[in-house]
């Protein structure tokens, strides 16, 4: 399981087991690169084992929160 760092891109996908959101590696191009592979993984929270691909691979940005300048809302 990755630690997920405020203000950095992270690609992910929805498990096919268990539909929940799963973080495949951190994406280090910052959301610019394209993804044109397919990646066989192991899902963390169900053990279900699918391939993935560019259709459903999605890319997400971990919002920074506590110290003001970007964010999400929270506080
Ligand atoms: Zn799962």
């Amino acid at each position: 399981m990755y630690t997920l760092r405020p203000g950095n891109w992270y690609v992910r996908y929805v498990c096919q087991g268990c539909k929940t959101k799963q973080i495949l590696f951190p994406d280090l191009s910052n959301g610019t690169a394209r993804i044109k592979a397919d990646y066989v993984v192991t899902c963390q929270d169900c053990g279900h084992q699918a391939s993935y691909d560019s259709e459903v691979i999605e890319r997400y940005y971990h919002p920074v929160d506590g110290d003001g300048h970007e964010g999400d809302g929270k506080r």
